[in-house]
């Protein structure tokens, strides 16, 4: 089993994107801006769009964080996106979701310029991705295929299987690993025989957000497993069964560990792996500020 390392790949593709940032401002005077809006005070969310603005930051794009009130309306928000639409400044905007309840995400993500849609989540880049009509995909996904380019591994011809069907994750690498001729089998919440079918995976990727749901004896010995999910244990019981043991580490200290969804045994029977954390989560976040680069690149090419 070869761990697929997230910390490497990620950490490439942020030095490719700084050194490529440096070289523009050296050129034009103008760096990618980027805009992350953040609605309410769900402290997750919070921690994650400080990283992502600390990180953007520090490769030298123009980022900045909006924070909005929970009791903002949806017209204001509506207004404050058609205002980023017009910004020339700007060539990314995310809206950090899952939005609070009251708000009718689809409307709000819809009014964004798909041109600006750093994340990919606006149906037309989604049909975009669906047509292979795109070089700039949704975050995780790509994230993915990176890291498996990194790693030489090429899916054509190979039995793929997604656990989870999100906009997010499921349905957009369901329709790249297509793309790139792979014979893929989309599973969710209803699929009937589920370890059947994951059995028959070359590949599995799993984005469901439950702790160790993929076990050993559900996986073919030789696979690649891919673990897209986030589940934070902060009980001795939970984290000793799910976590590695660095992450039992970590809970001594910190009252908590992080697990993905695939079972730390499965490992044993893959040919590769992403750990969690150190795999698709680091490449997620990398794969924004590329996506940054490459809309800024788009955008601002007729100036
Ligand atoms: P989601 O939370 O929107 O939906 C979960 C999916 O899992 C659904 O499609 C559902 O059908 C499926 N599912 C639930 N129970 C199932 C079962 N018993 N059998 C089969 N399928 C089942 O999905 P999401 O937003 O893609 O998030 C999934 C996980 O991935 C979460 O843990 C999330 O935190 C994580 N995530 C990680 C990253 C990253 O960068 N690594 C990015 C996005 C999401």
């Amino acid at each position: 089993m070869i761990e697929l390392d997230g910390k490497v790949v990620s950490q490439k593709i942020r030095e490719e994107i700084k050194e490529e940032i440096e070289h523009i401002k050296e050129k034009t005077g103008k760096v990618p801006g980027l805009t992350v809006i953040i609605v309410g005070e769900d402290p997750a969310s919070k921690i994650y769009v400080r990283s992502k603005d600390k990180m953007a930051n520090a490769l030298g794009v123009n980022s900045r964080v909006l924070q909005f009130d929970e009791t903002v309306s949806q017209e204001k928000l509506i207004a404050a996106i058609r205002e980023l639409n017009e910004d020339e400044n700007v060539d990314g905007v995310l809206v950090q979701t899952p939005l609070p309840k009251k708000f009718n995400t689809w409307q709000v993500l819809d009014t964004l310029n798909p041109g600006k849609d750093v994340d990919r989540f606006h149906p037309v880049n989604l049909g975009m991705v669906l047509l292979n009509r795109t070089e700039i995909f949704p975050c995780t996904p790509a994230g993915i295929l990176k890291i498996l380019d990194f790693y030489d591994i090429d899916v054509t011809g190979m039995a793929a299987v997604v656990i989870g069907r999100s906009f997010i994750v499921g349905k957009p690498i369901a329709s790249m690993l297509t793309n790139r001729h792979a014979t893929v089998t989309l599973c969710h919440s209803q699929t009937r025989n589920l370890p059947a079918v994951v059995k028959r995976a070359d590949l599995v990727i799993a984005a469901i957000g439950r702790p160790g749901f993929i076990t050993a004896d559900m996986v073919k010995q030789g696979a690649i497993l891919v673990d897209v999910g986030i589940n934070r244990l902060d009980k001795a019981a939970t984290v000793s069964k799910y976590c590695t043991e660095s992450q039992q580490k970590k809970f001594a200290k910190k009252g908590y560990g992080i697990c993905g969804d695939i079972h730390k045994d499965a490992y044993e029977k893959s040919a590769y792996y992403t750990p969690v954390p150190g795999g698709v989560g680091l490449m997620t976040v990398a794969m924004l500020l590329h996506n940054t680069l490459q809309l800024f690149k788009a955008g601002r090419k007729k100036e």
